[in-house]
């Protein structure tokens, strides 16, 4: 019922713009114009803080992870395809992402595609690279920019690179040592006639290769000067296509967990990419803690994910599930600006809720929407560059810990199974891994979707919630309720949160750094209103304020 009347209203071209967090709509106000009486009882959107969009065209984006194979399927082989990434593109814009972080979409033989055999195509189940350029080209004209994972940590054994190499290896006597002259890929891998840890054999010979993660993804050798000038041709190769970005995988692997030589990689790299494109952008995968990841910094490449914010036991997740923790996120958010900030002044903080290798968010909270719209409002009022893994928008859950189990189909709809995959080959299909679809959502103004469309507006309607420079207010901040304040090229905004999903909160603000600022924007799990009277700021449970 709800729904039949909310679409009624969407019709309404005017009000379009209004809809949001929550409910109702006995009298909404637009400047001079009143539409009284629309028809709904419930509840009312009295939200009306749009702002301007004010979108900075750098580095710091809203970035929304897809693995293409589960995402959307344009020739109805069960398989997302390039061409379903196009066709979302709309979807990806309206939702206020500005960036994409496409899973490996190279010739490969798994379905996850991390193990290269071709590192300049793209893989046939996905389409052609016809079909990218048409990516490329469509997303730059909606203001998205493209990174794509690069795996220069391992080839898969299927690369003619490796095949060359084993199969000359093969023809070398006991005591023959390799000549690259004569096969220059030799260098390109770890091969040793000893076998040790990590290691592998090449079969029909007593060589064996370096291959820490898979037999079928042998390590590349990264002293190589030849593998070097390869991996140069092929940054050419994708940044002539217009790619704008690499997600760089496994960093930490280069050589095995040796911090300095595989920041010179990751900086030397990353040097050659900027000489083609000054505007290039890196993101690192280095799956450790917060001091790891502040040591890989030192490369003065521009992000590694925040893997010290994500997860079950990540602030963010604390926080939302206990409601209690508001402090303890904001200590947070200081202590990665001033730990990450000390080996890279200009690093791009980039948070997560979870990604394709974890359990999804929602599993931390099953069945509670308002805590996941808390975990969402926390990551998006983060700095730097949120990375927003898809699926997370509609609190899609996983199941086990199998890989094949966190990267289930995106669910569109549950009725209309247009362009819906099949979900990895090895995959749960009994699973329901979400009870409604984008569709039903983006009806829904109460919906977690529609949660964070807001939260990313509100992003894109403030350039300093992502670069700003956060200082805590240490006298708003008790155990579920904290503010801050952000300031970028002089402009200051405050942060207010209050993490209770039970009790509402009152915040006087005189006398402290937010006094004589008005709400600029507001989030709201339950969609109750925050208002602000004389310097008293009231919260309801579950909301987060902005304030100018
Ligand atoms: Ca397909």
């Amino acid at each position: 019922m709800k729904k039949k009347i909310i679409s009624t209203i969407l019709i309404i071209g005017m009000l379009a713009s209004l809809l949001g967090g929550c409910g109702g709509w006995n009298e909404v106000s637009l400047g001079t114009e009143t539409v009284e009486n629309v028809g709904v009882s419930t509840e009312t959107d009295n939200y009306k803080y749009e702002q301007e969009l004010n979108i900075i065209d750098d580095n710091y984006r809203n970035y929304y992870e897809i693995f293409v194979y589960s995402f959307y399927d344009t020739d109805g082989d069960g398989i997302g395809d390039i061409n379903g990434v196009t066709e979302k593109l709309d979807y990806i814009k309206d939702m206020g992402f500005n960036g994409i972080w496409l899973m490996p979409i190279m010739p490969s033989t798994t379905y996850h595609k991390y193990d290269v055999v071709d590192y300049c195509n793209i893989d046939k189940q996905y389409g052609t690279l016809e079909d990218f350029k048409n990516l490329l080209k469509e997303a730059h004209a909606r203001g998205i920019r493209v990174t794509i994972d690069f795996v220069m940590n391992h080839s898969s054994s299927q690369n003619p690179w490796f095949l060359d190499a084993c199969s000359y290896l093969k023809t070398l006597g006991e005591n023959e040592e390799p000549d690259a002259s004569v096969c220059p890929y030799v260098d390109y891998y770890h091969f040793s006639r000893q076998g040790k840890d990590g290691y592998k054999i090449v079969t029909g010979t007593n060589w064996y290769y370096e291959a820490w993660f898979d037999y079928i993804m042998p390590d590349l050798n990264w002293e190589s000067d030849a593998l070097k000038e390869e991996f140069k041709k092929i940054a050419d190769f994708w940044i002539d296509l217009g790619v704008d970005g690499f997600r760089m995988d496994a960093a930490m692997h280069f050589e095995e967990n040796d911090v300095d030589f595989n920041t010179e990689v990751l900086n030397w790299f990353y040097n050659y990419c900027l000489s083609k494109n000054p505007d290039f952008y890196m993101v690192s995968e280095v799956w450790s803690d917060k001091s790891t990841i502040a040591n890989y910094y030192a490369s003065l490449t521009p992000s590694m994910f925040n893997f010290s914010v994500c997860g079950a036991e990540g602030p963010i997740i604390k926080a939302a599930r206990s409601g209690k923790s508001a402090s303890k996120f904001v200590d947070a958010m200081i202590d990665y600006q001033n730990t990450y900030s000390v080996k890279n002044p200009d690093f791009i903080d980039a948070p997560f809720l979870s990604n394709h290798d974890q359990v999804r968010v929602a599993n931390s909270m099953p069945g509670n929407t308002n805590s996941l719209k808390m975990a969402a409002g926390l990551l998006l009022t983060m700095n730097g560059s949120p990375f927003v893994y898809y699926g997370e928008e509609i609190g899609m859950m996983s199941t086990g810990q199998k890989d094949e189990n966190k990267r289930l189909p995106m669910v569109w709809s549950k009725t209309d199974l247009n362009g819906m995959t099949n979900g990895p080959f090895n995959s749960d299909k009994e699973f329901e891994s979400v009870k409604l679809g984008v569709d039903e959502q983006e009806q829904d103004p109460d919906s977690l979707l529609n949660f964070y469309k807001r939260a990313l507006r509100i992003r894109n309607e403030n350039p300093e919630i992502a670069r700003g420079t956060v200082e805590k207010i240490n006298s708003l901040c008790n155990g579920s309720q904290a503010a801050i304040t952000k300031t970028y090229e002089g402009s200051v905004i405050g942060i207010v949160y209050n993490t209770s999903l039970e009790e509402a909160i009152s915040v006087d603000l005189t006398g402290t750094a937010l006094e004589g600022m008005d709400i600029r924007g507001y989030l709201s799990t339950t969609g109750a209103e925050v208002t602000i009277d004389e310097q008293i700021l009231d919260m309801p449970a579950g909301t987060i304020c902005i304030l100018k």
